[in-house]
């Protein structure tokens, strides 16, 4: 529905305040306690509400947003109990929620907006906005405001929709002013849009900008700038079993049971996420939902006649980003998929971001999507890692020292320099996998020999001079609104993300960074190193190098310790076996897993089971719950794996295993 040209409060609705106090929040649902903008201060307000909170895994099991609102923010527990029972966000009769900073951050999931939606939120108030999130509010006709729109709506005033317009491109705000993605595209199907033509001259470009320029919609050599607003080309993309079913629903009410997608087969569907939550007790519960997204996903597979990357014998192919990283993407694509760390794919040198199922649904069907192009920050790369380092304590000291003051946020990264060549692809992909933890847009790699030559080993029979052609590099003088940072890879140490204390305000968020040299001694009971961050085979030899060495010094993973590995795919895998290293894992008592996603998203093998178990884990994100209801620990594979053996949180020293070793 296209909203009013003022937006005004509703008499008899409410304002929900997301106070770090959760007895606030608590005396507010139970409609005991009316708050108003002037009672409280920005510093009283939860900040970094990530969408595993808003709407947890097992809430998207459902794929209607109507049930799904009954559980929002089923996430938030407090003491060990949801804060927000069932049907709390309804009942309360809301139309406006508030919070602080960077709400939305984490997973892109849309049904995060859709539980608000559904409950009747017309208006979410926050500092800041994730940047997904901020696109799945606007693409679901979510208003978004800041603090003072929201004390002026209480004071009685009404805000012209021109002003939640302001600070968006002209594409954007035609979406606001129709009420969502779908309302506009049907009107610029419908011919009753003219979209604004951008005019930007030559100039030097990034290379984002290089890429989105070449898809822009037109004749012609064109060029962009940060924040033009153009219609692109998507070259492929790719949903998994989590989201297709809500794509395939959206398709059939939008656009009739015989809908169609452009470009089937640079689409694809994965089954990687839930393959596993079987085994997950508290997760059995939902098989019955997780076989009815499976089934919707294969009649999705069979109705578009995309790529299908289903499960077989009941294991998955791989995490879709690891998969697509080898078989699809190539240099100089734009690629959407709806996941968050669709950010991955740069690394092969395209550009390549999460969206929501609206979005997804509405640019499979068009073959192109509407964007505003994003600004950019560059790492100029020095040097080479120290042994015991790698790329993942690089992404921890940026998400510490670049994107927790907010350097990154919604830009895109652009990674360059000689550092570069000194890591493989695999370790490249570390870098561009956790974009989505520093809020950024996304990340890409400058392509070199090597990115070629990896492509053309997965892909055999690849054009590697069309690849040539295809991959993008900035120009002299591109402009990077977020700076040139110089990074010696050579002075990084390595780091973990520690926890926080969620119960009473210290988010536990991946920008926790500290250096493992100054941790005092944290005992763990689980060790986990897999996900599409760390399931990839250089991930696998990392491992393998530290079990290898305490294998070898007589040892077994700690007593009280469970150790679990898994792979990123199927590809993985058969390296693990081909190359013997499965032997070392066996004689150390690791448990080596199956491809596909699992513990990473609660569900599969190495959850926690309660709150006072400590996990050291090398995925990418630590948000409460999200992995069980324990404090998870971000680190290295190589941390992770000499932790398993110490049974506290400890750096990898080549060697040393040796010095404490159990004479033969
Ligand atoms: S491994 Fe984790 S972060 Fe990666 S795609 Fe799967 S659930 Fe998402």
């Amino acid at each position: 529905m296209k909203p009013a040209d003022t937006f005004r409060l509703t008499p008899g609705k409410r304002v929900l305040f997301l106070t770090k106090d959760p007895d606030l929040i608590r005396r507010q649902l139970a409609g005991e306690l009316d708050l108003r903008m002037a009672d409280l201060g920005l510093d009283d307000l939860l900040d970094d509400i990530n969408t595993d909170a808003m709407t947890p895994a097992w809430v998207c099991f459902s794929h209607r947003p109507e049930d799904i609102a009954r559980d929002a923010y089923a996430g938030l527990i407090v003491d060990g109990k949801r804060l927000f029972e069932k049907d709390a966000l309804i009942d309360g009769n809301f139309e406006v929620i508030v919070s602080g900073h960077r709400k939305g951050v984490g997973s892109s999931r849309e049904t995060a907006v859709q539980a608000e939606k559904w409950s009747g939120i017309r208006l979410a108030v926050a500092a800041s906005f994730a940047p997904i999130h901020a696109g799945n509010n606007i693409n679901q006709g979510v208003m978004m405001g800041d603090h003072a729109m929201l004390s002026r709506l209480q004071a009685g005033e009404g805000i012209p929709l021109d002003e939640f317009c302001q600070g968006h491109d002209p594409i954007t705000q035609l979406v606001i002013r129709h009420g969502g993605l779908f309302p506009f595209s049907k009107a610029f199907a419908a011919g009753e849009i003219d979209l604004p033509k951008p005019d930007t001259g030559p100039r030097p470009m990034t290379m984002a900008e290089k890429i989105l320029a070449s898809k822009t919609l037109g004749e012609g050599k064109k060029y962009v700038k940060p924040d033009d607003a153009v219609v692109v080309r998507v070259d492929g993309g790719y949903s998994h079993e989590f989201t297709t079913a809500q794509v395939h629903y959206f398709l059939e009410q939008e656009y009739g049971a015989d809908y169609k997608v452009q470009n089937p087969e640079r689409f694809a569907v994965f089954e990687d996420h839930l393959i596993y939550a079987d085994e997950v007790p508290k997760m059995r519960v939902f098989s019955g939902k997780i076989e009815t997204l499976r089934q919707l996903q294969r009649e999705f597979q069979r109705h578009t006649g995309v790529r299908d990357f289903s499960a077989k014998g009941g294991v998955s192919p791989g995490i879709c980003h690891e998969v697509a990283r080898e078989e699809l993407i190539e240099p100089g694509d734009f690629i959407q998929a709806t996941d968050s760390h669709t950010c991955m794919g740069g690394v092969n040198n395209a550009l390549a971001w999460g969206v929501g199922t609206t979005e997804y649904a509405a640019l499979a069907h068009a073959g192109f999507t509407q964007v505003e192009v994003p600004e950019s920050i560059r790492f100029e790369l020095s040097g080479k890692l120290v042994a015991g380092v790698t790329a993942k304590d690089v992404m921890l000291y940026i998400l510490l020292h670049y994107a927790k003051p907010e350097a990154t946020l919604n830009r895109v990264m652009e990674f360059t320099g000689p550092g570069v060549a000194a890591l493989s692809m695999d370790e490249r992909a570390t870098l561009t996998n956790m974009a989505t933890e520093c809020a950024a847009r996304t990340a890409i790699v400058i392509a070199d020999d090597e990115t070629f030559r990896w492509i053309a080993e997965w892909r055999p029979g690849t054009d590697v001079e069309r690849l040539r052609e295809k991959a993008v590099a900035p120009d002299p003088g591109a402009e990077y609104a977020g700076g040139i940072h110089a990074i010696d890879l050579s002075a990084i140490k390595p780091m973990v993300a520690h926890p926080g204390d969620p119960d009473h305000g210290i988010p536990s968020d991946p920008t926790n960074g500290e250096l493992v040299e100054a941790l005092g001694q944290v005992p763990i009971e689980i060790a986990y190193g897999g996900s599409c961050t760390a399931g990839k085979i250089d991930d696998l030899v990392f491992y393998h190098q530290v079990v290898k060495e305490a294998v070898d010094a007589g040892l077994k993973v700690a007593p009280g310790v469970k150790f679990l590995i898994q792979c990123g795919s199927m590809a993985v895998e058969e390296f693990v076996h081909e190359h013997g290293l499965d032997k070392a894992f066996e004689q150390a008592g690791v448990t080596l897993i199956r491809p596909g996603c699992g513990a990473c998203i609660g569900c599969g093998p190495g959850v926690s089971d309660t709150a006072d178990q400590v996990t050291i884990s090398a995925i990418n994100r630590n948000y409460k719950g999200r992995s069980g209801p324990g404090k998870l620990w971000l680190a290295s594979p190589l941390t992770v794996a000499a932790s398993a053996f110490t049974g506290r949180i400890t750096a990898y020293r080549p060697g040393m295993f040796s010095e404490t070793a159990v004479p033969a």
